[in-house]
């Protein structure tokens, strides 16, 4: 069944040529025990290995059931060593890390025989080699000879048909040696078995045929055959393959045995991946918030088309692009002229905008609807609001709080009143009450539902700043003049805090005087009654009430501009309803009637000077009637109207067209609305001319795109330095994996004589790094999220925003991936190694 042809065997090491087997012809039957004796580098070993198919014999022929091997291919002999023999070695050669029955299995494991099959089988070739009690115990949990039966329980549970032993009983006793023997020649009854030996003794006692060897050949057959009796048969083996499984579970029970390496190594695998997802939870956490912050900031700053603007961009890319440095002298210093551009800047780029076909645009555009939360008109009108007394005559709305102490309008700097004007008490609600409740929780009361119907903004933690309650009239504003006062007199000054129930506040009221009730008709022309209390008591009575009716208060989510506690919000309904009733007032249509007379001194517009002369019979009647000073303050009112014109007639009026708002704000519902919008009006401007076309200033969306900008280019910097840390680390796991293949050698080969191909050993490596990528990968996603979690409680701590360090789940997957990948790769090159190593030589590595 088995015959060896003229079968010649050299190996070369460097230049020396050492011949293994000379012209070796043998034929085997197919049971008997044959022992092969011969002293030690005769030879023998390298007999059994070709015969075994783990070595290639240079020349002649190995017949096996009459058929060639001289065309065998890897696969054939993979076949062969599965299905055909069994090895045993003097050192016994078992998988340290698997329990016994997992080393028997394995042959079984390779020639994809089912798990409860496999398990079976093993079992009772155990049970016949004496084992059945040891199955679960590891290989070094064992005597020798135990060790020798697991071996031999290998080697036969494929059921094949040559057993193959390479000086078993080498390192045994005489009587654990005895008893291996007798197990070997009871096997022998069935199948050829062929035993390498230097022990002559046993070999005469146990075997049916003793060949003798020498130097590479046969000096001696005590019982040739010449195999002509043998029938042929072909063998149908089905082919070795070792499903990935398999190759896991090694390469899992491998890195068990070894887990704290394999925790260092998945650790310092894990230090790229660390830094990566540290890097992705900020960045994603960061434009998060900037997502939501620019979200909010759009209905807190809108897109705002004034109808005069400066084009703030293009002027200050003027005043920064003058660092030509043509022609300069190093050694001079040059002046750069920059105030030919701001003049160029400052008078070209004042535009005017055509807000009214603007307007008119956008209310016939029904795509725009789409894009925005709310389209607010604003119109150049102050609202004349007074405290609803009888006593005296407060005026709240603008403030008169520095007045009372003698820092009014008149007495203040100009940095102070635009300062200020952030104080405003009264403002504008947004039109669009879904954005309005989003953004404020009302705290008691009603949202205001009715045009005079006022609603009260309070601060984050309920707070009112004195300024608006001495500017609303519920402080007295002459204590604040004491306190001045005091403060101006080298005094200590102090403010008492005081506490209000909502129910003090809710209902408070107020009155709103119009433009236009200022002024009262004597003889031919309006005159101012401002100052005139009594007149003013009259004219407060008789005007509009307004009334809070509620409390608001910012939500904790919103992020809004800085707007103190303390603020009175009225609805838009009310600045239409002041526009109208302006519009309607006797002294507006006298004057737009007459567009050539100035009602406030009953001249033509053109005469710009004042005297006497020019005065009629019953005017000069009714300033007879004056004191001296209300005449000189009489004369100087004149003076100043006489130089105005028609339109500042109208401004100071307050009147308005409703069609033709003076700013015009569109709150888009998010940045991507916005650019729509953007769009739009570019397609507004498409079909104009030049000085028709709308400008204005997206100063906002700069300054958030420029963060945005910024983030980004931090977080891939950051990112590319930890590539590096991740390409280090994978070396790293590259390095670790070619030492596991160092130490596996022994595996490789035994895994190999038992007819593992070249593709399951790399498999098995390959395994092995998977599961290194997959531990380094989790370890690093778990130790990053464990991380966030300090980090965002010193985030909170130093800047007040939560969760910032946030990692993406799909950005975890993402990196989980990466680091299997990326150890799979760096893993491939010690694998392939792996593989290709000569059985042989492997199995003889200790
Ligand atoms: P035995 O098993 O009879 O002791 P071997 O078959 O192992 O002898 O070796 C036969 C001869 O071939 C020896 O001289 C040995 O040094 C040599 N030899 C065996 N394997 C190799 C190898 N892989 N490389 C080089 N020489 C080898
Ligand atoms: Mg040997």
């Amino acid at each position: 069944m088995l015959e060896l042809k003229k079968i010649s065997k050299v190996y070369i090491t460097d230049s020396f040529r050492q011949k293994a087997l000379d012209d070796i012809s043998i034929n085997f039957r197919s049971n008997e025990f044959v022992s092969i004796l011969g002293p030690s580098g005769s030879g023998k070993t390298t007999m059994l290995n070709i015969i075994g198919g783990l070595d290639k014999y240079d020349t002649g022929d190995l017949i096996i059931n009459g058929v060639s091997t001289k065309e065998y291919i890897d696969r054939d002999w993979d076949t062969y060593r599965n299905h055909r023999v069994g090895f045993v070695f003097q050192t016994y050669n078992l998988i340290p890390h698997q329990s016994v029955l997992a080393n028997v299995e394995l042959a079984l494991t390779l020639s994809g025989v089912s798990k409860k099959e496999r398990r079976n089988k093993a079992i009772k070739v155990l049970t016949k080699v004496g084992l059945k009690n040891h199955i679960h115990k590891r290989p070094n949990q064992l005597s020798g000879g135990q060790m020798q039966r697991v071996a031999i329980a290998r080697a036969l549970v494929n059921d094949p048909d040559i057993l193959l032993a390479d000086e078993p009983t080498g390192a045994l006793d005489t009587e654990t040696s005895k008893q291996i023997m007798n197990l070997l020649s009871e096997i022998a009854s069935d199948k050829l078995v062929i035993m390498v030996t230097h022990n002559p003794e046993l070999a005469n006692i146990y075997s049916t045929r003793i060949v003798k060897v020498l130097d590479g050949h046969i000096i001696d057959d005590s019982d040739p055959y010449d195999g002509e009796s043998e029938e042929k048969k072909q063998a149908k083996d089905k082919k070795t393959n070792m499903n990935f499984k398999t190759a896991l579970s090694l390469s899992l029970n491998n890195l068990m045995t070894k887990k704290g390496r394999t925790l260092l190594t998945a650790f310092a695998g894990s230090i790229g991946i660390i830094g990566i997802a540290l890097i992705m939870s900020l960045s994603n956490g960061i434009q998060k918030y900037i997502d939501k912050t620019e979200k909010e900031t759009l209905s807190s700053y809108p897109l705002t088309i004034q109808k005069e603007s400066i084009d703030m961009g293009s002027m200050l890319v003027n005043m920064s692009n003058n660092n030509k440095k043509t022609n300069y002298d190093d050694d001079k210093i040059h002046s750069v002229n920059i105030m030919g551009d701001m003049f160029t800047s400052l008078s070209n780029k004042v535009n005017k905008n055509d807000l009214k076909s603007f307007k008119e645009y956008i209310e016939k555009n029904d795509e725009i609807k789409n894009y925005v939360t709310d389209i607010q008109y604003g119109y150049n009108i102050t609202l004349n609001i007074y405290k609803n007394t009888k006593e005296e005559v407060l005026r709240v709305n603008p403030t008169t709080v520095l007045d009372a102490v003698g820092m009014g309008t008149n007495g203040i700097s100009g940095v102070y009143s635009s300062y200020m004007s952030n104080y405003d008490v009264f403002y504008e609600l947004i039109d669009n009450e879904n954005l309005l409740h989003t953004q404020y929780d009302l705290v008691s009361g009603n949202w205001p539902t009715k045009y005079n119907e006022l609603v009260l903004q309070i601060g984050e933690n309920n707070e009112i700043v004195d300024y608006s309650l001495y500017s609303l009239g519920i402080l007295d504003q002459k204590e604040l003049k004491e306190q001045f006062n005091n403060m101006t007199s080298g005094k200590k000054v102090s403010f008492d805090n005081h506490t209000y129930e909502p129910k003090d506040l809710i209902g408070l009221s107020f009155k709103l005087v119009l433009n236009t009730d200022f002024y009262t008709k004597t003889g031919n022309i309006w005159i101012d009654k401002k100052d005139d209390e009594e007149y003013m008591k009259k004219i407060i009575d008789n005007s509009l009430e307004l009334k809070i009716v509620g409390i608001i208060k910012p939500n904790e989510e919103a992020v809004t501009g800085s707007k103190a506690g303390g603020t009175v919000g009225y609805r838009h309904d009310l600045v239409t309803y002041l526009i109208d009733k302006i519009n309607n007032a006797e002294i507006t249509k006298e004057q737009k009637n007459n567009q050539e007379i100035n009602v406030f001194t009953g001249k033509n517009f053109n005469t710009k000077s004042f005297d006497m002369s020019s005065l009629s019979r019953e005017e000069m009647m009714s300033l007879s009637t004056l004191s001296q000073t209300e005449l000189a303050s009489y004369m100087q009112t004149m003076k100043e109207n006489m130089q105005a014109t028609y339109e500042q007639n109208l401004a100071k009026l307050g009147i308005s067209d409703l069609n033709d708002p003076s700013s015009i704000s569109i709150y888009p519902k998010d940045f991507d609305s916005k650019k729509e919008i953007e769009n739009i009006i570019d397609k507004y401007n498409e079909n104009r001319k030049e000085e028709d076309k709308l400008t204005y200033t997206d100063l906002v969306g700069i300054m958030m795109s420029s963060v945005s900008t910024i983030v980004n280019v931090i977080s891939s910097v950051l990112i590319a330095f930890v590539a590096i840390s991740l390409i280090v680390s994978s070396i790293m796991i590259a390095i670790i994996t070619y030492i596991s293949v160092l130490e596996r050698t022994k595996e490789i080969g035994i895994l190999r004589s038992i007819g593992a191909s070249k593709k399951d050993i790399s498999r098995v490596f390959n395994a092995e790094t998977l599961i290194e990528g997959l531990v380094a990968g989790v370890l690093g996603i778990v130790v990053t999220l464990l991380l966030n979690i300090p980090i965002n409680i010193i985030i909170k701590k130093i800047v007040n925003i939560s969760g910032i360090a946030s990692l993406p789940l799909s950005g975890a997957i993402v990196l989980i991936l990466i680091s299997i990948i990326l150890t799979v790769i760096a893993g491939f090159i010690p694998a392939t190694i792996a593989s290709k190593k000569d059985p042989v030589v492997a199995l003889r590595t200790e």
